[in-house]
């Protein structure tokens, strides 16, 4: 451990030294030097930007949202129309169709967000109180409420540490007689082993309902997530990979559902062929629509999704092979069956045992210091208080019994999905927008912590 150290330490400081003489000699063989593959060596021989060195990286990464004169139009062409109702305008259903022809699915239903287009989802599907819905306990808050909502009950099923995924080979111990659904969810924008989900779905005959999202135009054996599924779900909230600040849609190739979906979403009324439907049907219903502005901006948006998508995917690949190359950096393993990873988020697990015991906080805080935005993730969602005391509410009490409650306890325990919550490290998206050199400089600061990780860890 400590010869490579010293042997890193030597080739960077020789790397440094040569930039040094470039920078010394003419104009053009310094313009040769890119500044910032150098910058980024020359850092790593200095000390952590914590313990008051220089940082490796001072610029910042990519804004996000992105936005030019296609927004400005699109927006104030809603504007001044008046029409800012999905009932008057044709902004949501041209999002809906152009949606719908980019991921392939035969149905697209815009709504005003991920959580009600999940929300949707499963009242639709008619979950109810009484029915167990299994899912991951490694997602957002959302993926949960929307269960919650219809008074079912969360069944959490232990994740796969090598993808952060759900582990499907285990979903199927989880399935009793009163599962409704299954609710796997895309994290990070890579794909669940949707062969097995499918495979145990078809045979126990429950409706998948995939949360995709955070999985814009990710792929599992060439077709679309949210396209495998009964339903797929889409979030275009503000930090997501196509957004309108809030805006969600639902897939689905089942034309009945889409149906139910609409009337849910739409205060029990069904989808008018032009104008308003005063109609009622289906069940229990509410208004989840999208407004004219939210599709206006989606279609602008969307003018760069598949560019933008190439881009993260080519640098987080790029990425993933020199962190690979570090001890005790582990970055998320994609399933041979996802052929095509969104990367909404760059996951890696960290072992603190190889940087000299540093804690995680304080690698994530080193790495910010050194101009590298980064952060830890989820907390253990199957162990909330606030999900407990659901549970045992009032209401969660003239559904279930005490024994059923008490045994719901038993049946939540994810120790893996515990370990992965200490564990994980995530970027953004955004950070995956700009040059590839970028990649370097992120990999340069994760190396420079782990040089000075003793020094790093006793500060
Ligand atoms: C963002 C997100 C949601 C909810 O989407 P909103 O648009 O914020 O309501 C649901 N599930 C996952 C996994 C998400 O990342």
């Amino acid at each position: 451990m400590h010869e490579a150290l010293n042997r890193r330490r030597f080739v960077t400081a020789t790397a440094a030294a040569g930039f040094g003489l470039a920078l010394g000699g003419t104009a053009a063989a310094a313009a040769e030097q890119p500044a910032p593959a150098a910058a980024s060596t020359a850092g790593a021989a200095e000390k952590p930007a914590l313990l008051g060195g220089k940082p490796v990286r001072t610029r910042p990464f990519p804004a996000w949202p992105r936005m030019d004169s296609r927004e400005d139009k699109a927006l104030l062409d809603v504007l001044h129309s008046g029409k800012w109702f999905r009932g008057e305008g044709q902004c949501v259903n041209r999002f809906e169709a152009a949606y719908a022809q980019l991921t392939g699915a035969k149905h697209c239903l815009a709504t005003a967000n991920g959580t009600s287009a999940l929300f949707a989802s499963l009242g639709a599907l008619g979950i109810g109180p009484g029915d167990e819905v299994l899912l991951t306990p490694y997602t957002f808050v959302a993926t949960l409420n929307v269960v919650l909502l219809h008074y079912a009950l969360p069944i959490f099923v232990d994740i796969d540490p090598e993808t952060f995924q759900i582990d499907a080979r285990k979903i199927e111990a989880a399935i009793t007689a009163r599962t409704a659904a299954i609710l796997p969810v895309h994290i990070g924008g890579s794909v669940a082993d949707m062969d097995t989900i499918l495979a145990v779905a078809a045979e126990h005959k429950l409706p998948v309902v995939e949360d995709a999202c955070q999985a814009h135009l990710a792929e599992w054996r060439g077709r679309k997530a949210g396209t495998l599924g009964t339903t797929g779900c889409f979030s275009f909230q503000i930090t997501k990979n196509l957004c309108a600040g809030e805006g969600g849609a639902i897939l689905t190739d089942d034309e009945a559902l889409a149906g139910k979906c609409y009337a849910f979403h739409n205060n029990c009324r069904p989808r008018a062929k032009a104008g308003y439907n005063f109609g009622y049907v289906g069940g229990r219903g509410a208004n989840l629509r999208m407004t004219e502005f939210q599709g206006a901006l989606l279609l602008a948006q969307m003018t760069r999704l598949e560019e933008q998508s190439n881009t993260r995917r080519q640098n987080a690949e790029y990425l993933t092979g020199m962190l690979r190359e570090i001890p005790g950096i582990t970055p998320a393993r994609t399933y041979a069956g996802c052929t095509r990873n969104a990367y909404h988020l760059f996951m890696l697990r960290y072992d603190a045992r190889q940087f000299a015991g540093l804690p995680r906080a304080k690698f994530i805080a080193a790495l910010n210091a050194e101009g590298i935005p980064c952060f830890a993730g989820y907390a253990p969602l199957n162990q909330e208080a606030f999900l407990k005391g659901t549970i045992q509410s009032r209401a969660y009490q003239k559904i279930y019994s005490k024994a059923e409650i008490d045994r719901w306890e038993e049946r939540t325990q994810c120790p893996l999905n515990e370990r992965l919550c200490q564990e994980g490290v995530w970027m953004a998206q955004a950070m995956f927008l700009g040059p590839r050199s970028d990649m370097d400089e992120i990999a340069a600061a994760v190396r420079k912590i782990q040089g000075h990780a003793a020094a790093l860890a006793k500060a």
